[in-house]
Parts: C-alpha cells; structure tokens; sequence
C-alpha cells in the first residue's frame, strides 16, 4: 500500500450539491476513509442535520453531542466536537446532531453569519501543532443551497460536485454553479470547482453512458476519472456505521473510492503553498 502524497497545502473541500441522494454523503466519507487509510490526515465535517456523515463513521450524533452546531451557533471550538473515528487513526469527524436543522434560521441573526465555519476552521488550524493539522478537510453539505451550504462555501477552498449518472442529473446545477460564482465574486474569491464526481453508475444502461458523457465534455478535466459504480455493498455500509472500505474492501465500490481518492491526492501535490494563509500549511 504506497501512501497517496500530501497536497502543496491544506485542502479544504466542499462537497455539494443542492440535490439530494446524488452521493454526497456517500464520497465525503468514503473518500475521507481512503484519504486517511492511505495515510493522510483528514477530518470530515458534517454539516447536515440528518448526520447520515456521522452515522456512516460510528460517531455518535445524538443530541446533546458535541457537534458542529455548537460551534456555528455555540461558542465552542472547532476542536471541542471533533471526535476520532474507528475507520483510521487519521481520520477524524465533527458530527452533525438534528440541531443544526435550527441552525439555518439561528444563524440569520448571528454576526457574520456567512464566515462562521471558516473563522472556526482558521482557528483550528492555527491552533494545532503542524504535525497535527490535517491535510484533507471535507465537508459534507446539505441538499439545499441556504446558509449551511453557503458557509461551507465560504470556508472552502475547492467544490467537489458528485453527479449521479441518472435521469435529470445536470438539472439545478446551474443553479449552484451560479451560486459558486457569486460566492466568488463577494465572500470568498479563493472558492472554485476542483472536481465532478461521476457516481452511481451503472454500465448496463445507455443512459448512464450518455449522462457521463455529456458531463465530461461540459467539465472535461475537472471530472475524475474513476467512476463510483452502483454497487450494493456500498448502500449497505452506513447501516453498519462503517464505510465501503472497511465494510467490503474487495467490492467495485470500494476498489472505486480508493481510486477516486487517488486521482484527488495526486492532483493536490501540485498545488501551490497559500501565501494568504501561511498557517495553513501542513
Ligand atoms: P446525498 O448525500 O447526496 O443525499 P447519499 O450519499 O446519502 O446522497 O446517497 C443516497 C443513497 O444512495 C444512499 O442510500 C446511499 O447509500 C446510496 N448510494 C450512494 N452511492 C451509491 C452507490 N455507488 N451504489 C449504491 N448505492 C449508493
Ligand atoms: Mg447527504
């Protein structure tokens, strides 16, 4: 097993779509668990109320758990809710409880509102010693476009967007891609997309065929390569708080995250140190 490389900096990637069951859940931690056994460190960040991020790593989620949400609406530390997870010793996660479903209207009315993930992950990083700070931040967003999803924009460096090879996938993307821009363009100019991820493939249809071709031809070199098929161990993993990769290490799921995670890794290396966060650095 090589180790995949570090990246040039801290990544600190969004994953979003403002539709749901198109997989963003499934690759923040399925890539996070590959990141980390592959011998990087990570730590996911669960920003839906429905903690299905949590779940699928084991960690407890139940109210009264240090979460995120006591940290975007709370006065704690990045580093008071992050918890380990039994996946790797790398990899970390900050769960999401079903407050956070309040979280939207609280926040409107809270300073700042849009920057308060990214304050809190500033702080966290610069209060880690070097050798602790991971390498790979991944953020798990909501199916919606309201302000959780824009404080994961705000406080990102890159969009990874999972597409699912369906019916109707390009529908309402042009709707984030624009949201994408006006972030951009207002809160947080270092904000774009890295990455598509074509996931829930199934070979057997045309349709899937054409849907990745079109979206490659749209995305071109943004889209990865690696293709997560429809596979059934993959569905059923969260169900036993794991992921793919522990779960079922030789399935085509979880051969297909690890090279996902792979392709992701090695396009890092070359990205250039932050000059405008020197703490940032791994
Ligand atoms: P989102 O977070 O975008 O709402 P999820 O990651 O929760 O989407 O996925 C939606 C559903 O599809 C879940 O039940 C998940 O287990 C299932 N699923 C995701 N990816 C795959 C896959 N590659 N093969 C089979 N089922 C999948
Ligand atoms: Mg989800």
């Amino acid at each position: 097993q090589e180790p995949f490389p570090a990246p040039g900096r801290i990544r600190v990637v969004t994953v979003a779509n403002q539709k749901g069951g198109v997989g963003k859940t499934t690759s923040t931690v399925n890539l996070g668990v590959a990141l980390a056994m592959y011998g990087l460190r990570t730590l996911v960040i669960d920003l839906d109320p429905q903690g299905n991020a949590s779940t699928a790593l084991g960690v407890e989620h139940t109210v009264g758990t240090p979460s995120i949400y006591d940290a975007l609406v709370g006065d704690n530390t990045l580093a008071e809710v992050t918890h380990p997870t039994t996946a790797s010793p790398n990899l970390f996660c900050v769960p999401a409880t079903i407050d956070l479903a309040g979280a939207e209207i609280e926040l409107v009315s809270v300073v700042a509102r849009e920057h308060r993930l990214r304050r809190s992950i500033e702080t966290y990083l610069h209060e880690l010693p070097a050798e602790e700070r991971p390498h790979y931040v991944l953020i798990d967003c909501p199916p919606s476009l309201g302000l959780l999803t824009l404080n994961a924009l705000v406080a990102g460096d890159e969009v990874l967007i999972p597409i699912q090879c369906e019916y109707y996938a390009l529908e309402g993307l042009g709707q984030l891609l624009s949201n994408i821009d006006l972030v951009r363009a207002h809160l947080n100019p270092g904000i774009s997309v890295s990455t598509i991820l074509l996931t829930m493939y199934d070979g057997r249809t045309k349709l899937a065929d054409q849907v990745a071709d079109e979206v490659r031809n749209h995305f071109g070199d943004l889209v990865l390569k690696a293709v997560i098929p429809r596979n059934v161990r993959v569905s059923e993993a969260p169900g036993y708080g794991q992921s793919v990769l522990t779960y079922d290490p030789g399935s085509r799921g979880s051969t297909s995250y690890v090279e996902a995670a792979r392709e992701l890794a090695r396009r890092g290396v070359a990205l250039p140190a932050s000059t405008a966060q020197p703490m940032s650095q791994p």
